[in-house]
C-alpha cells in the first residue's frame, strides 16, 4: 500500500507499507522522520484497511479521475447536440462517439479508487478496498469535527 500524508492541505510525506507485515514504526520520505502506525482494529481479517492507521479515524472512498469523467459527459453531450443540429456528418459523429467511448473505457481501467481519512486527509493507494466504504459524506465529516471539539 502506498500512503500519502497531508499537512495543511498539501502533500507532505509518503511511504510504502505492507498490510501483512504491519510494522509499528516507519520512516517517511522525503523528510526521513519516523512515524508510528496504529494497527489495532484498523485492518480487517482480509488485510484490508478499516480505519486510518495514522489517527484511527474513519475513511471514505475517492475516485482518482473525477474531472475527466466530467469532460467525457460534456463531450458526449456536445456531440449529441451537434449531431441533432446537423453540424456533423455521420462519419465525424461516429468517430466522436467512438473517441468518447474509448476515453470512458480508459478511465474505467485507469481509475484506481483510494481511501482518504476524514480527519488527517491521509490517502491510501494501491490497496484493496472493502466494499462497505462510501464516498465522502458531509454528515460523517461534521460528526468527526464535532467529536474533536
Ligand atoms: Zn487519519
Amino acid at each position: 500500500m502506498f500512503v500519502e500524508l497531508y499537512k495543511d492541505g498539501s502533500k507532505s510525506n509518503h511511504f510504502e507499507v505492507s498490510l501483512v507485515d504491519r510494522p509499528s514504526k516507519i520512516t517517511v520520505e522525503p523528510s526521513g522522520e519516523a512515524l508510528f502506525l496504529h494497527w489495532d482494529a484498523t485492518v480487517d481479517d482480509s488485510d484490508r484497511l478499516r480505519q486510518c492507521i495514522i489517527c484511527s479515524n474513519d475513511l471514505y472512498r475517492e475516485r482518482s479521475f473525477p474531472k475527466i469523467t466530467g469532460v467525457v459527459i460534456v463531450l458526449a453531450f456536445a456531440g449529441g447536440i451537434a449531431g441533432v443540429a446537423g453540424f456533423l456528418t455521420t462519419w465525424s459523429m461516429f468517430s466522436a462517439v467512438v473517441l468518447v467511448l474509448l476515453l470512458d473505457l480508459a478511465i474505467l481501467f485507469l481509475d484506481k479508487p483510494r481511501l482518504v481519512c476524514y480527519e488527517c486527509k491521509t490517502k491510501f493507494k494501491n490497496t484493496q478496498i472493502a466494499p462497505h466504504f462510501d464516498p465522502w459524506d458531509q454528515h460523517r465529516a461534521d460528526q468527526i469535527t464535532r467529536s474533536k471539539s
